[in-house]
This record gives structure tokens, C-alpha cells and sequence, in this order.
């Protein structure tokens, strides 16, 4: 459903169900991220939202956000790097007071068979797929159980759950972010924090759209939909997530059937 702010038809409570809240979303910038960072706002968020490298993509969605009467701020840090990471949340904390929603989005691909694979290619995408969700949940655990109340939220990926051509430093990655949420989520849900990864099969994303165009029509052939998700698919059970208290240690599957 579109959400305006200001339309009178829409129920104030539905509209705003994150009222009040703190969000980060690491990535939040470009692709899946940003839609995410926007839901946030919509539903009002504050939001933070991080980039790496194109603070430009950042501004836009800051722009935008502020457009629907939202409230967003950008921040720059490496989630693959500890300490960038804990900076990114105290810096939250200390201008808002708290953190009650992270939304562990950030990744990348270096996708190559397993025999061409360079240690350089495993390590970039095991630190900043897997290990940039422990650097931001450590920094963000002990102040949520403080507050008692969380919401952590990891983008894992189909190809954690199934496999990918060519992706074992992904997959490896992905899969375990969906260990990582099912331990946490056991650990964490008497502290009223709940913990979930979402797994979108093939987004509509620069990420996608980097894929040869033979490539990628033979990967639409595979999906039951016969096409690719949006970004807006995957925010809407981002925001399922966040607004939710009885759903932890699950992984939500947005994929269009390709994987079930
Ligand atoms: P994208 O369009 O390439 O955007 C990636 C975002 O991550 C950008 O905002 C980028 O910021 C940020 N980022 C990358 N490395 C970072 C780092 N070290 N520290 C902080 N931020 C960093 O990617 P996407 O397609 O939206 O994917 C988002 C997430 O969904 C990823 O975790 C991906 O694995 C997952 N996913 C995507 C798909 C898909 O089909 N697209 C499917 C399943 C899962 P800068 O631009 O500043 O570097």
C-alpha cells in the first residue's frame, strides 16, 4: 500500500506504527536499502541511514524522505570494519538516546566459481556480509536489552538457503546470517528484542542489473513469477518485521517462488 503522510483517509495509527522509533539501516542508500530506510520513514522512523562510499546516493534518500515529511540523516561507516561499525551505533545513540530497530542490509557480491575464487573475494564478502552483522549487533545488543525492546533485522539472501552458481563466498555468507538470527533470536526473546532475516530471491537492484542480459533472463525463466522482486516487496516485510513482536528467529522468504 502507498503511504502518504498527509492523507486524511489513512488511519494515523497504521501510517505511523514506528512513531517514536530509531532505526538504522546499514546500506540504506542505494537498492533494497533505501526502499527499506524510506518504509521506515513513512511508518515514522527516524532514521539513519549508512553508506559506504556514495554519499550523493545517501542524500537522495534523505531528500526524499524529508519530501514526504520524514526524518532521516546519513552516516558514513564500513560495517566490514569493527570499529566503524561501533561508531555508526554509538554516534545513534548518543544523538537519539537509542537504537531500537538495525536493519543489517549492507552486502556485496564477488561472484566467481570456487576455483577462480581469490582469498581476496572470500574475505571481502565474509567481512562485509557476515561479519559487519556481528560488529553492529554487538555494538547495538547490550543497550536493547537495557531498553528491552529490539527489533534486528538481517537481509540474507535465497542463495543462503539454496546454493548459487559461482557464489560459495556469498551463499556461505548469507547462510550464516540465518545461523547468526535463529541463535540470537533464542538468546534475546526474553529481553523483548525479536531477531529475523528476510531473503529475497532475484531484486530488481543495480546488483541484478549488473548481471549479463542472458544471464538474467535465464534466471527470470527459473522464478514461478516469471519475473524479478521489487525493493518495495522487500520493505513491506522489513516493516512486517519492525512492527511485529511475536515473530523471532524466522527468515521470511520474498523470491517469487524460486525457492521454497
Ligand atoms: P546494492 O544496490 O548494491 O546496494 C548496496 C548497499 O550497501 C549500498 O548502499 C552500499 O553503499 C552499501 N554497502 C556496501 N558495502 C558496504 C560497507 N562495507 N559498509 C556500508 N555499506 C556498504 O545492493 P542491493 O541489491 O540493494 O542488496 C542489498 C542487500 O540485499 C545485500 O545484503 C544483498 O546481498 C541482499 N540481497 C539482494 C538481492 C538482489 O536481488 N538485489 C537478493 C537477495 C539478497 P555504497 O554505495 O556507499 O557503497
Amino acid at each position: 500500500m502507498a503511504i502518504i503522510l498527509n492523507d486524511p483517509l489513512q488511519k494515523q495509527d497504521e501510517v505511523l506504527s514506528l512513531k517514536g522509533k530509531v532505526a538504522i539501516v546499514t546500506g540504506g542508500s542505494r537498492g533494497i536499502g533505501s526502499s527499506i530506510a524510506m518504509e521506515m520513514a513513512k511508518h515514522g522512523a527516524e532514521v539513519v541511514i549508512n553508506y559506504n562510499s556514495n554519499k550523493q546516493a545517501a542524500d537522495e534518500v534523505i531528500f526524499e524522505i524529508n519530501q514526504l515529511g520524514g526524518k532521516a540523516v546519513a552516516f558514513q561507516a564500513d560495517v566490514s570494519n569493527h570499529d566503524e561499525a561501533h561508531s555508526l551505533v554509538n554516534s545513534t545513540i548518543e544523538h537519539y538516546g537509542k537504537v531500537d530497530i538495525l536493519i543489517n542490509n549492507a552486502g556485496i557480491t564477488r561472484d566467481r566459481t570456487f576455483k577462480k575464487l581469490g582469498t581476496e573475494d572470500w574475505n571481502e564478502v565474509i567481512n562485509t556480509n557476515l561479519n559487519s552483522i556481528y560488529h553492529t549487533t554487538s555494538a547495538v545488543i547490550n543497550p536493547m536489552i537495557e531498553q528491552k525492546f529490539g527489533r534486528i533485522i538481517n537481509i540474507s539472501s535465497f542463495i543462503g538457503q539454496a546454493g548459487g552458481f559461482g557464489q560459495t563466498n556469498y551463499s556461505a555468507a548469507k547462510a550464516g546470517m540465518i545461523g547468526f538470527t535463529k541463535s540470537l533470536a533464542l538468546e534475546t526473546a526474553r529481553n523483548g528484542i525479536t531477531v529475523n532475516a528476510v531473503c529475497p530471491g532475484y531484486i530488481s537492484t543495480e546488483m541484478v542489473e549488473a548481471i549479463p542480459d542472458k544471464v538474467k533472463e535465464q534466471l527470470i525463466a527459473k522464478i514461478p513469477m516469471n519475473r524479478l522482486g521489487t525493493t518495495d516487496e522487500v520493505a513491506d516485510a522489513v516493516r512486517f518485521l519492525a512492527t511485529n513482536g511475536y515473530v523471532t528467529g524466522q527468515c521470511i522468504n520474498i523470491n517469487g517462488g524460486v525457492y521454497m
